[in-house]
């Protein structure tokens, strides 16, 4: 394969037919900004929106907003703009509450939904919030549930009679590494178990054909590739056909079939709203919808293509420039096989992702050695990748890791 140039990289970038998408984005001077996988990029229509939601709706109209301008609608318009992205039907759903917590309502709905079985199926890997809140839903229930893990790959091979619901992420956070969505959703309602995906690395970054796949459940983050902003509300899918038996424990007001009637008896509201439980944050929800926005706009099915050269030409530029030095490739080769990013392993992942970070080259680490560069199409260039890689190969080769500011753990990494 003969070497990519810098005015290679040029050239993609010429032909991007989504170029035009990454001036919408406040990105900082100087920065290449590879961790959109754990908080996206602000979009720039977001503060003026805000401001607006903030001075004209809550400032002006105050609780009048609610009705006036469809703030107690907003969770479930915001849903059905996301459902586009994942393959779901209008009315399948609504953001609300943290990924975490509708976990702990959709596998508590699930258990429900399969009486006398008694095991939640993940893999070892999983994301932890996902294990450990299933860790916290079985003892509550105090009745003999229990989590089994097994290894990767072994998942589909382990469902049994006693499996209620098998939930795993689309997307590994660490390796980037992807499920066969439609293969294992079948393989888990062929011995009669439900099938709960975490989109939380695919939403926004791949196309997703939940529906295709004849999925039960899914959830999601809103501040990753959805650009929702910092702790944005994250979203929760309930398959139409699961509907009406569907009951989840987290019965608040706003899941209820008339919250303003104040009655003292709960009553499930018709659709997906019986998924919510309080009030929705309407600012976040708000930036939030920008967010999502951009990605309609952008096109998927493009995005998926962009997604795919750049992690490419990322992996392609890192064998190219920095072949010995000491970093092993975690996701897959092909690009079919991957989500949006590219990780590496290295001994020494965490401070040379901390000198990276410190020459404005952001992207993160994950536990214990793997360093992760996010690609996503929206607002990154192949010039990006092409930087990057030129400042990976000087950091490594010069040994900028090696000093003790870089090894030193923040809080986040
Ligand atoms: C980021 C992420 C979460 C985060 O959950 P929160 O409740 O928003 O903190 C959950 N699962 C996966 C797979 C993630 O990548």
């Amino acid at each position: 394969m003969s070497r990519v140039t810098r005015d290679d990289c040029a050239a993609l970038d010429r032909a991007d037919p989504l170029a035009r998408f990454r001036a919408e984005f406040d990105l900082p001077e100087g920065v290449i900004y590879l961790d959109g996988n754990s908080l996206g990029a602000l979009p720039r229509a977001t503060s003026a929106r805000l401001d607006q939601v903030i001075r004209d709706e809550w400032g002006s109209d105050l609780i009048k907003s609610w009705n006036a301008h469809g703030w107690i609608d907003l969770a479930l318009k915001v849903g059905d703009k996301i459902a586009r992205l994942i393959g779901a039907q209008s009315g399948e759903v609504v953001v609300t509450d943290s990924t975490s917590i509708n976990l702990f309502k959709l596998l508590a709905a699930g258990l429900r939904l399969r009486p006398g079985r008694r095991v939640i199926l993940s893999e070892r890997d999983n994301f932890p919030t996902d294990l450990y809140m299933i860790q916290g839903l079985c003892e509550m229930l105090g009745g003999g549930h229990e989590l089994r893990l097994v290894e990767r790959g072994g998942v589909a091979g382990a469902i049994d009679a006693d499996t209620a619901i098998v939930t795993l992420t689309q997307v590994d956070y660490r390796s980037g590494e992807l499920h066969d969505m439609a293969a294992i959703t079948k393989a888990a309602h062929d011995a009669g178990a439900l099938m709960l995906w975490d989109l939380c690395h695919s939403a926004g970054a791949l196309p997703v054909d939940l529906n295709a796949a004849k999925a039960d459940f899914a959830v999601g983050c809103g501040y990753k590739y959805l650009n929702g902003g910092p702790g944005a509300p994250a979203f929760l899918f309930v398959a139409a056909r699961h509907h009406d038996a569907f009951a989840q424990p987290l019965t608040g007001w706003m899941g209820h079939a008339e919250p303003f009637a104040f009655g003292p008896r709960y009553r499930p509201a018709a659709g997906i709203r019986r998924a919510l439980t309080g009030t929705p944050p309407i600012l976040s929800l708000a930036a939030l919808e920008i967010g999502v926005d951009g990605l309609i706009a952008g096109d998927m099915t493009a995005l998926r293509l962009k997604s795919m050269a750049l992690t490419d030409l990322f992996i392609r530029l890192v064998e190219q420039e920095c072949a010995d030095c000491g970093l092993a490739l975690v996701s897959p080769l092909a690009a079919a096989q991957r989500g949006s990013q590219v990780s590496f392993r290295h001994a020494e992942g965490y401070a040379v992702m901390q000198a990276l970070i410190a020459r404005g080259i952001i992207g993160d680490f994950r536990a214990p050695d793997v360093m992760r560069f996010g690609f996503a199409p929206l607002y990154l260039r192949h010039m990006d990748a092409w930087d990057a890689v030129a400042a990976l190969s000087d950091v490594l080769a010069s040994r900028a890791w090696d000093r003790a500011e870089f090894r030193r753990r923040a809080a986040v990494t």
